[in-house]
């Protein structure tokens, strides 16, 4: 693993995520290494030959930008962390850049901000509870974990570096219990993996909200992941091909997904649909 430290320019950058005007991501790479991640075209803007997984950019100087870049946000926009990145990867442990953003966060200008900057941390990682401390200090923050699969030996596998899902759950519990807002992110949806009933039924009574979204297969990912889900079970691959470019099969899990919010009572807060343009 290469990790390497860079300066940036900037650390809000323009997000086209509804009801959240700017994405923040203190890190380049990601150490988690989902198999299917779609983050790995970040790759691109990068020198790093190393393969998606294997490296990590982390951004030092965060905080000495932040507080040019917070000047340009109107009232009323938020921030997304965790676009491209997972925040809480590992050397966040080390480096404290996600900490030390929030706690700039924690000291806007009040003229600018009295209504509260709304602020939405997305992660796979309960290092997330360190900064509980922190986190309570923020109006409008809510905290939410990607679920993708319930089966533990299978998320080893598509997900190899990132905590098990029992962990996710007791964290969303506890951040629950604190007091923040939170949410389950259940993504990528992966057909004949993701077992959305075995999910809605953990869930109950540790989020506020879901989000749903289909697995996206336009972003370089697509030769891993079919990899990775013929390894995993042969059967899988016609499944995928079948499946990942059908509408009529994402609006029917759609569905499904709605159902299952209903009878959980665990209102829905967007379905997000990527048909597969590539060919197989
Ligand atoms: S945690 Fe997110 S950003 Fe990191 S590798 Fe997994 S999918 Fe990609």
């Amino acid at each position: 693993m290469l990790i390497r430290e860079i300066e940036t320019k900037h650390i809000l950058t323009h997000s086209k995520l509804p009801g959240l005007g700017y994405s923040i991501n203190p890190y380049v790479g990601c150490q988690h290494a989902c198999v299917y991640c779609y983050a790995r075209f970040m790759k691109r803007f990068t020198s790093h030959n190393e393969p998606w997984g294997q490296f990590v950019d982390a951004k030092i100087n965060v905080t000495d930008v932040f507080g040019a870049d917070i000047l340009k946000v109107k009232p009323g926009e938020g921030a997304f962390i965790g676009s491209v990145t997972d925040a809480y990867q590992p050397v966040e442990a080390r480096y404290k850049l996600t900490r030390s953003l929030l706690e700039c966060l924690t000291n806007l200008p009040p003229n600018l901000f009295h209504e509260g900057f709304a602020v939405s941390i997305l992660t796979k990682s309960d290092l997330v509870l360190r900064d509980l401390d922190v986190l309570k200090r923020l109006e409008k923050i809510s905290v939410g974990f990607s679920i993708a699969m319930m089966n533990e030996k299978a998320c080893r596998f598509f997900e190899p570096r990132c905590v098990p899902i029992r962990q996710r759950l007791a964290a969303l519990k506890t951040l629950r219990e604190a007091g923040i807002r939170t949410y389950a992110f259940i993504s990528p949806i992966l057909p004949g993996i993701t077992d959305l009933p075995s999910i809605f039924a953990a869930l109950e009574g540790k989020v506020e909200y879901v989000c749903g979204e289909t697995l996206n297969l336009r972003c370089g990912n697509l030769a891993e992941t079919l990899r990775a889900a013929s390894l995993w079970n042969e059967e899988l691959r016609p499944l995928f091909e079948q499946n990942t470019r059908s509408l009529n099969y994402w609006k029917s899990v759609e569905r499904q997904f709605y159902e299952l919010a209903k009878k959980h009572a665990i209102p829905v807060n967007g379905f997000f649909h990527h048909i597969a343009s590539e060919t197989y």
